[in-house]
């Protein structure tokens, strides 16, 4: 479980992050919606320590991600992280660049990291894929093997930042369907995106950022449906 408890998070004078409550049980799909600047991405960066916070706790089974003390490399394992775009390591094969993570920091052995990173890359429909070199491979392929990266430390959560937002739209639906069977296999998830299609049909709760502050959180059907607050209104107006 992930239990964020009135966060608050400035750069400078800039308040990004006004109190931010929220609780996302084992399981549950959140994605996360909002304009650019809302401090969706900052959320997710504070989730797993990247980004230290002003105030406010959070905790993810239990552990609270900002005391003093807490060992963050062990916790970032259970948490994966998915970005719009990853680098891979050009003169690595896509099935080097997956084994990297689990032999460093899970100290697997060179077959067990193989193993581990053959299933996964094949979980996401690169199992024809791992001796290429990612250069070589669409814009779709390289963020499932980002996808495939991540599951290869066995995470308890994944975190997805607009991994659709940086690819060409016949590659979306790849990356999504991806998503989709994550979400089908029970993990849990937290997926800030600007796909409100994908939004509706994949969510268990959809939450709405907007300047700093969850506005809106509700069941898809509500949220899209009856949007109660004017900025919702808005933003949904504006994106279909
Ligand atoms: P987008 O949809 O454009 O990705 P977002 O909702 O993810 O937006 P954030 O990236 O969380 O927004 O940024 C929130 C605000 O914080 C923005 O005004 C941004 O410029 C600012 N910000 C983010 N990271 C930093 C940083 N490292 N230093 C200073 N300001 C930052
Ligand atoms: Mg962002």
């Amino acid at each position: 479980m992930i239990e964020i408890e009135n966060v608050r998070k400035s750069f400078g004078p800039l308040e990004v992050l006004k109190g931010i409550d929220l609780t996302v049980q084992k399981g549950e799909v959140l994605t996360v919606i909002g304009g650019s600047g809302s401090g969706k991405s900052t959320l997710l960066t504070c989730i797993n320590g990247l980004e230290p916070i002003d105030s406010g706790r959070i905790l993810v089974d239990g552990t609270d991600v900002h005391a003093k003390g807490t060992d963050l490399n062990k916790l970032r394992r259970h948490i994966g992280i998915v970005f719009q775009q990853w680098n891979a390591f050009p003169h690595l094969t896509v099935l080097e660049n997956v084994m990297l993570a689990p032999r460093k920091v899970l100290g697997l052995s060179k077959s067990e990291a193989e193993e581990m990173a053959v299933k996964q890359l094949t979980h996401v429909g690169l199992g024809d894929k791992l001796k290429v070199y990612p250069s070589r491979m669409s814009g779709g392929q390289q963020q499932r093997m980002a996808i495939a990266r991540a599951l290869a430390m066995s995470p308890s959560y994944m975190l997805f930042d607009e991994v659709t937002s940086a690819l060409d739209p016949q590659l979306v639906g790849e990356v999504l369907d991806t998503l989709r069977m994550l979400a089908s296999e029970g993990m849990t998830m937290i997926c800030v995106t600007h796909e409100m299609k994908f939004a509706r049909e994949v969510s268990d709760r959809v939450a709405f950022f907007h300047k700093g502050v969850m506005a809106e959180i509700a069941k898809p059907d509500a949220l899209f449906g009856a949007p109660e607050t004017p900025e919702l209104q808005q933003f949904l107006a504006a994106t279909h």
